[in-house]
């Protein structure tokens, strides 16, 4: 049975496989808050079923994410998921502790979820649409899937969850923010940022039998084996790298408020998002 929420679904598509779906294809998957914690929901309904072994993550209609909703997140409403109870006083405590908890916090809680997860991109993976991806632990990507990070344009060093250096390597992380350059998924498989690319319409059914090997795997020794090498990426430095580099990013976002009065650069955003100002403007 399909559950629905605002902005995704959640479905247990074959045994002890489920599925969840970014469902907000009219605005190419941007994500704002509601979609966020809807996200959150479908990964808390994974979490807690026991019978789920495996999960999968796509998004709906022709492209995986156009990343953060630059029209802005709207209000946050949802029980929080972590500590950082996003301040009321404003200036870097409010957007600091916002990212904490909406960005950076989540995408921890989602990447550590004891149980194999799957990303299924395709079309465009922009921005905060990178984090999605980069949380689960496989990605497969249709031959049509694009990735792009064009955040240094905006004035700020990357997104939140700042998994670049693990995912690409040293040399081509910074190629990809300080370039901003697209890049296909077959460049993305050849840096082992992919697993594999599938003919767009291969796309799911490729994930699903995939999912559907591992989950004839024992639960308790997936959920070991994904610790074990979570565990070196952690002892990588993964987390202390993105304690610092939050903190980088959100001197950006100061830097940008104190020359333009908006947390990012007018410049580096797409036309129609120049003006006026969204009134959540965090990213
Ligand atoms: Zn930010």
């Amino acid at each position: 049975m399909k559950q629905s929420f605002e902005f995704a679904t959640y479905e247990v598509v074959a045994p002890h496989v489920a599925k969840i779906m970014q469902n907000r294809p009219q605005a190419r998957n941007a994500q704002n808050n509601r979609m966020t914690y809807d996200l959150n929901a479908c990964f808390d309904l994974a979490a807690q079923d026991e019978d789920i072994k495996v999960v999968l993550l796509g998004g709906e209609g022709p492209h995986f994410s156009s990343g953060h909703d630059l029209r802005g997140f709207g209000p946050l409403t949802d029980p929080l998921v972590g500590t950082w109870q996003p301040s009321k006083e404003g200036g870097v405590h409010s957007r600091y502790s916002f990212e904490q908890e909406v960005f950076l916090g989540m995408c921890r809680r989602w990447r550590d979820i004891p149980k194999p997860t799957i990303a299924m991109v395709q079309g465009k993976c922009i921005a905060g649409g990178l984090m999605l991806a980069w949380v689960c632990d496989i990605i497969i990507a249709s031959e049509d899937a694009t990735f792009v990070d064009p955040v240094v344009a905006m004035g700020v060093c990357g997104v939140e969850f700042f998994n670049h250096p693990y995912e690409l390597g040293i040399r081509k992380a910074k190629e990809l923010l300080f370039t901003a350059d697209v890049w296909d998924a077959n460049e993305a498989h050849r840096l082992g940022m992919v697993n594999h690319v599938v003919p767009r319409d291969q796309l799911e059914a490729f994930t699903l039998a995939m999912a559907e090997r591992i989950a004839n795997k024992p639960s308790f020794a997936l959920k070991m084996t994904k610790q074990a090498v979570n565990t070196a990426q952690n002892n990588m430095g993964q987390r202390e790298t993105m304690d610092t580099t939050i903190a980088l990013h959100h001197m950006c976002h100061a830097h940008n408020s104190e020359m333009e009065d908006r947390a990012v650069r007018r410049a580096g955003l797409p036309e129609k998002f120049r003006e006026p100002k969204p009134a959540a403007a965090a990213e």
